[in-house]
């Protein structure tokens, strides 16, 4: 049997990296999934998510413009859930990353990253939850980091923001429990826009001194992330609220 039959997920940032790996991963279990993004194509081109989903898997799939920092944009992603029968997963996936001097960092672009990584995932989780609360509850899943976790020097703002996204998931574990259930999942270094273009770390002179402390000996791929997600998605999950998965091929760990 398919582990989210008759579940309908949000997934921001899903146009893309991450996102795409999770909401197609979700979709290849059963879940119908709305596709909400800033972006309505993928970085770096390619079909967009939703038509992917509808391709690939048996799910149905549709996609909605939301930029995670305006309230509105959220709203519309999970009204749009509501074709599918109404948002079971709510994935607070979308953000960014930026190398930067800690002396250096002004304020409008500390904002902006937290606007977007911290207070757009906290309004996810927060709109999510008044859906999800007015039917049998839920799962929200929350995309931090292994940078949530441990510090990189040339990431303060991210790392800040990756904090704040852990530390929220155990509040909320708390507050919504127990019909809905809240974890986050910290991926450690995935290939993607991210990671080879924004904030390069993959095909860089730097990817030896990084891959060296990967005990699995490679890079994550987005698919990696995506399973984790289908775990707390699904009622394997049960019995699984503000939890810290780190999915990092044992970078933090080892
Ligand atoms: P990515 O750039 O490939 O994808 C990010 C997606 O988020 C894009 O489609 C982008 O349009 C969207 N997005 C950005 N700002 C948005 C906004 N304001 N509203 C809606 N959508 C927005 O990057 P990625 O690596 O897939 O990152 C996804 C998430 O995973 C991020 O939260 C990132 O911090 C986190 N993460 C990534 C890695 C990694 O190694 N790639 C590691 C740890 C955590």
């Amino acid at each position: 049997t398919e582990l989210l039959a008759d579940r309908t997920a949000v997934v921001t940032g899903a146009a893309s990296g991450i996102g795409r790996g999770i909401a197609l991963s979700l979709a290849r279990h059963g879940a119908a999934v709305v596709v909400a993004d800033i972006r309505d194509t993928p970085r770096g081109g390619g079909a967009p998510t939703h038509e992917r989903i509808e391709d690939e898997t048996e799910a149905r799939a549709t996609s909605v413009h939301c930029d995670v920092t305006e309230r509105e944009g959220i709203v519309d992603a999970i009204e749009a859930a509501g074709t599918f029968g109404g948002i079971d997963v709510m994935v607070n996936n979308a953000g960014y990353s930026r190398n930067e001097a800690f002396t250096e960092v002004d304020t409008a672009a500390y904002d902006d990253m937290m606007d977007v990584n911290a207070k757009g995932t906290f309004m996810g989780a927060q709109v999510a939850a008044e859906r999800m609360g007015e039917t049998d509850g839920g799962s929200i899943i929350n995309v931090s980091s292994a940078e949530g976790l441990q510090g990189i020097g040339e990431h303060p703002t991210y790392g800040t923001s990756k904090g704040a996204v852990r530390t929220l998931t155990y509040s909320l574990a708390d507050a919504l429990a127990p019909e809905i259930r809240v974890n986050a999942i910290h991926p450690g270094l995935i290939e993607t826009k991210m990671t080879t273009e924004d904030t390069p770390m993959i095909g860089t002179d730097d990817e030896d001194e990084f891959r060296e402390k990967i005990a699995l000996d490679r890079v994550g791929q987005p698919d990696d992330i995506g399973r984790a997600a289908v775990f707390l998605a699904s009622d394997l999950a049960g019995y699984v609220t503000g939890e810290s998965l780190v999915v990092d091929g044992g970078m933090t760990s080892t």
